[in-house]
C-alpha cells in the first residue's frame, strides 16, 4: 500500500487529479461467453462480452461491437451461459434445523432434543450458510429475521470482505401479533407500539421490515388464516415503514392474513399456501409481490395430514395466472427437523419447481433475477446484466432456457467484479478457445 500513496502523491504533485488514481484502482475484466440472459428478456443472446470496471459493469454487447480495453483481464467461459447472479428473496441465514434447531430458545416444529443454540454458534453458522449461497450462484439474499441485530452484523461483515456471501438485506427482529409464533419476533400488541418498533429495527440497522402475519399455516378447513395482528396494527406498521422509505415483507399462509396483508399495504406477501381468486386479482393489480417457498412446503406436506402440497401448487398457479409479480424464494432452513432440504447452497432446486407448476425456464429465472430485484427495491442495482449494475454474475454450461436444473449446478460466481467460483477452468465439456 504504501507505494501506492507514494505514487499517489508524485502523481498529485505533478498535477494529476484524483480520477486518475481513482480509475487505475478500478481493475478491468472482460468475460466472454457463448450465451448471455440479461435477466430480463424473453430469450438468450449469443456471442457476448461483458466489461466490468471494478466491482460495475461498463459495458456488455456482441462479441466485435464491444471495445476490449487494453490490459483488461479476459474471462473465457468458452460455450457456457452468463446470467446474473440469483436473488434469494426469503432465507434465514441463521435457523438451521440440520443443525438441530433455530436462534434464542425456538424450538421446531418436530421437537429434537438439544433445540436451542447461542447466538455466537448461529452466527458462526450463519456465516457457513451465507458462503454456500453465495458458491451456489445467489449473489443477493434477503433475510427475514434472524432474530436480535446479528443479521446486520453479518451483512456488515460481507460487505467489508471479512467473510464470502451474497448482498444482504436484512430485517433484524421481525414482528408478531401473537403469543404463538417464532419467539424471536418482537411482540407488537398495538397500532403505536408497531410505529416504535418500525424506528427502533431501523435504528437497529435494519433495510427492511418484517411482519409475521398469519399464526398458522393452511388447516383442513383452509380459508381463515387468522391474522396474528389487526389490520389497523398491520397498517400502522406499513404506514411507518413507507413513511421511512423502506419496504415490508409479510408472511402470510392462508386466508383472511393474505388479504388483509395486501389492504394493509404489505410490498410482498411471503411462503403463501392457500390463496383465493380475490387475494390473487388484489395483489395483482396493487403489484404485491408473492413468494411460495414451493420445494420446502411439498416436502413439509409429507408431516400434515392435509393436502398442503396440493393446496400450494394451486395458490402459485392462481397467482401466476392472475399476473401477480412472484419472486423466487426458498426459506432454506432444511425441512423442519428432518434434514430433507432444501438447505443453504441447494436453493436452486426451487427453479424447477416452478417449471414444474407452470412457468416457462426464463420467467423462473426472472424471478430470481429482474423481479426479484424489484422485489428487494434493487432494480437499480442488481438482477440484470447491463451497463451500471453490479457486476454479479453467474455462468452454468448448458442452456437453462431449455433446462432450468443447469442452475442447481452453477460453475461460475463472480459478485463486484471479483470471482468467487471458477469450475469452467478445469471443465472438459468447455473447449479452450482462447
Ligand atoms: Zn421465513
Amino acid at each position: 500500500m504504501k507505494w501506492q500513496s507514494a505514487l499517489g502523491c508524485a502523481l498529485l504533485a505533478l498535477g494529476f487529479g484524483g480520477s486518475w488514481l481513482g480509475a487505475q484502482s478500478q481493475k478491468v475484466v472482460v468475460i466472454h461467453a457463448a450465451q448471455l440472459f440479461d435477466g430480463k428478456s424473453d430469450r438468450l443472446a449469443s456471442n457476448q462480452v461483458i466489461v466490468i470496471q471494478g466491482e460495475r459493469i461498463l459495458e456488455v454487447g456482441p462479441a466485435g461491437s464491444v471495445k476490449i480495453p487494453a490490459g483488461a483481464q479476459e474471462i473465457d467461459l468458452g460455450t457456457g451461459t452468463v446470467l446474473p447472479g440469483l436473488i434469494e428473496a426469503h432465507n434465514h441465514m441463521f435457523k438451521s434445523w440440520e443443525h438441530g434447531g433455530g436462534i434464542d430458545g425456538e424450538v421446531p416444529a418436530v421437537a429434537v432434543p438439544g433445540t436451542a443454540f447461542s447466538t455466537p454458534y448461529a452466527t458462526i453458522l450463519a456465516a457457513m450458510n451465507a458462503r454456500l449461497d453465495l458458491m451456489s450462484g445467489f449473489t443477493t439474499a434477503r433475510d427475514l429475521s434472524s432474530g436480535g441485530t446479528a443479521d446486520v452484523d453479518l451483512r456488515n461483515a460481507i460487505n467489508e470482505g471479512l467473510i464470502p456471501g451474497p448482498r444482504m438485506r436484512v430485517a433484524t427482529e421481525g414482528m408478531r401479533g401473537s403469543i404463538a409464533g417464532p419467539r424471536y419476533f418482537h411482540l407488537v400488541d398495538s397500532p403505536w407500539e408497531g410505529r416504535k418498533q418500525v424506528r427502533v429495527q431501523l435504528k437497529n440497522g435494519a433495510d427492511f421490515i418484517k411482519i409475521y402475519a398469519a399464526g398458522i399455516r393452511a388447516n383442513k378447513e383452509m380459508g381463515y388464516g387468522a391474522p396474528t395482528l389487526t389490520l389497523e396494527e398491520e397498517q400502522a406498521i406499513v404506514d411507518e415503514a413507507h413513511r421511512q422509505g423502506v419496504r415490508v415483507a409479510c408472511t402470510a399462509h392462508a386466508g383472511i392474513a393474505v388479504r388483509q396483508s395486501i389492504v394493509a399495504g404489505c410490498d410482498s406477501i411471503e411462503l403463501n399456501t392457500v390463496n383465493d381468486d380475490e387475494s390473487v386479482r388484489m395483489a395483482a393489480e396493487k403489484g404485491t409481490f408473492m413468494t411460495f417457498g414451493l420445494t420446502i412446503t411439498k416436502l413439509q406436506a409429507q408431516h400434515q395430514n392435509f393436502p398442503m402440497a396440493e393446496m400450494s401448487k394451486a395458490s402459485f398457479q392462481r397467482a401466476l395466472k392472475a399476473g401477480v409479480k412472484i419472486a423466487l424464494a426458498v426459506n432454506a432452513t432444511g425441512a423442519h427437523g428432518k434434514q430433507e432440504g432444501p438447505y443453504h447452497g441447494e436453493e436452486g432446486v426451487e427453479l424447477k419447481m416452478m417449471v414444474d407448476y407452470g412457468m416457462t425456464p426464463l420467467q423462473a429465472i426472472r424471478s430470481g433475477t429482474s423481479v426479484g430485484a424489484e422485489n428487494i427495491g434493487w432494480g437499480d442495482r442488481v438482477g440484470a446484466i447491463e451497463k451500471g449494475k453490479y457486476a454479479d454474475i453467474i455462468g452454468v454450461s448448458g442452456d437453462p432456457s431449455k433446462d432450468v436444473t443447469e442452475l442447481e449446478r452453477v460453475k461460475f460466481v463472480m459478485k463486484g467484479g471479483q470471482v468467487f467460483r471458477n469450475d469452467f477452468k478445469s471443465a472438459k465439456d468447455i473447449p479452450s478457445s482462447r
